[in-house]
């Protein structure tokens, strides 16, 4: 079985292996994948330290060349990146190859975004002074990724990141380090200088930690639970000031008017709560129904989840795969007991169901009669699990739309501009998705969300320009 080291300073280094495993089928190893150790973390934050200043001094068409050769690479292998992305993380092909191609057009986005103006001219006060706004790289940037997006997450970080003339220690989500690896290597395939972009893979307790902790690392991106990005940002800052920026969970609503046309309604819950298995950041949980329509929605809902094949995530047939894992399986079961504990009624799914292949298969689950209070309606569950919650009017709609801790995705179906237009004025989220889906984000506009959700600027589109580089303003008298 081949053995998949990490990539520091250029080179490929490992010695201790472990197996990657197909969600889908717990009997398919995917490979044998490294477990850096902590000699080979520090040589990789010091090759990315000691690679940096060159990187950036480049002319900024090579960096956009790297890039653009890099996102060439993963279109051109969009299927096979997408396989193996399918068998590591239990998305269906379909959906995989979809975050394959986003994560190739995100570095293409990016290589043009490297021509674009890094700073602003301003006349002085003064006679003879000019003045001129810099952007200039942070430095060494530690990217932590989550195991949900194994290519997208990793690849809207360390796409900008290195175009701005970062350099790059990325730790990957240990359950996922297949499609980072895949990128490592295409990077390298792409040119990019030795120690411009380093890929150390294991646990986030070891690696995460002691890329954080590390006096030579100017920068921290993470995605991931809300635990573990508030510690990291206790230790960015008690570890030198560091720059961090922190994307973290959701507990998404969707507010299904009176005015609804139906079917989009139908359509954008059961995709919005069962895609991805659930397993999304943007995943709407909280349904929340008027009562003119509620009874309708739940008959069409329910019948709609009922009828989604879960499955191997490779079979043609299959809408919804695996949770990633079996301590994920757990947490979702747990929630399921903890709802019907919590008085909602259960009205699809709720169980495991075993396939041809032994996996992590779990049916769409659905409650109604929830209400905003209780703890499935709290707490991120992250997988396929729904809850509605029924309301008498909009603005009390609203009010239980934004009485969460999270502020990530929001939506709203509905066919009256008023209140669509006021919905967008008043939601407290950082992506508002009017009759759609709230699982929507196109790479080239800011992703993001407020309150728990996320801590820093947005990621994605220009925005990134803001995480990835730091401004110094320099005045220069000309005259004498
Ligand atoms: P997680 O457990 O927080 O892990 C995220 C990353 O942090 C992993 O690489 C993890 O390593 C690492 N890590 C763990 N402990 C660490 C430490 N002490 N120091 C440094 N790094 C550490 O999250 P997850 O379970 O992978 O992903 C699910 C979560 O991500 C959900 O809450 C979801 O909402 C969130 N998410 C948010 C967004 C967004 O953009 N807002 C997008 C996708 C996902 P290990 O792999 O070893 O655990
Ligand atoms: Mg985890």
């Amino acid at each position: 079985m081949k053995e998949h080291a990490n990539y520091i300073a250029g080179e490929w280094i490992g010695s201790d292996f472990r197996p990657n495993i197909n969600p889908s089928d717990i009997s398919d190893t995917i490979g044998l994948y490294s477990r850096a150790t902590e000699v080979e973390i520090d040589r990789a934050i010091e090759a990315a330290s000691a690679a940096q200043p060159a990187w950036a001094a480049l002319p900024a068409a090579s960096r956009a060349n790297v890039l653009d050769k890099a996102g060439s690479i993963i279109l051109e292998r969009s299927a096979e990146l997408g396989e193996l992305l399918a068998r590591e993380e239990g998305k269906t092909r379909r959906e995989a190859v979809g975050e394959v191609l986003r994560a190739g057009q995100t570095f293409r986005y990016y290589a043009n975004q490297v021509m674009q103006s890094m700073g602003e001219h301003y006349p002085s006060s003064r006679p003879g002074v000019s003045i001129d706004v810099q952007r200039r790289p942070v430095g060494v940037v530690g990217v932590i990724t989550p195991w949900n997006y194994p290519i997208a997450i990793p690849t809207w970080k360390v796409a900008p990141a290195l175009a701005y003339g970062n350099s790059v220690v990325l730790k990957p989500a240990d359950l996922v380090p297949g499609s980072a690896w895949e990128l490592a290597s295409i990077l390298h395939n792409a040119g990019v200088p030795a120690g411009v972009f380093n890929l150390v893979i294991g646990s986030g307790r070891l690696i995460g930690a002691r890329i954080v902790e590390s006096s030579l690392v100017n920068a921290i991106t993470f995605t991931g639970s809300g635990a573990v990005g508030n510690h990291i940002a206790g230790e960015a800052i008690r570890n030198g000031n560091k720059r961090f920026q922190l994307e973290m969970g959701g507990k998404n609503p969707l507010l299904v008017l009176d005015d609804a046309d139906i079917d989009v309604a139908v359509q954008s819950a059961l995709d919005g709560s069962f895609f991805g298995t659930g397993q999304r950041c943007t995943a709407s949980s909280r349904l929340i129904v008027q009562s003119g329509v509620h009874d309708e929605f739940v008959e069409k809902l329910t019948a709609a989840a009922s009828a989604l094949v879960v499955g191997h995530a490779l079979d043609e047939s299959t809408n919804i795969g695996p949770v990633v894992s079996e301590d994920q399986l757990h947490q979702d079961l747990d929630y399921i007991a903890i709802g019907k504990a919590e008085g909602a009624e259960l009205v699809a799914g709720g169980q495991t169901v075993t396939r041809r292949t032994e996996g992590f298969f779990l049916e769409p689950t659905l409650f109604i009669g929830g209400a905003n209070d209780m703890r499935i309606n709290r707490e991120e569950i992250f997988g396929p699990v729904s809850c509605v919650i029924r309301v008498d009017d909009y603005e009390e709609g609203l009010a239980l739309a934004n009485d969460t801790e999270y502020g990530l995705s929001t939506g709203i179906i509905t066919q009256s501009l008023a209140r669509a237009h006021d919905f967008r004025t008043r939601a407290q989220a950082g992506i508002i998705a009017v009759n759609q889906p709230t699982a929507v984000t196109e790479l080239h506009v800011p992703f993001g969300g407020m309150k728990s959700s996320s801590h820093g600027p947005r990621e994605q589109g220009p925005d990134s320009r803001d995480f990835f580089t730091t401004v110094s303003t320099a005045y220069t008298v000309t005259g004498y």
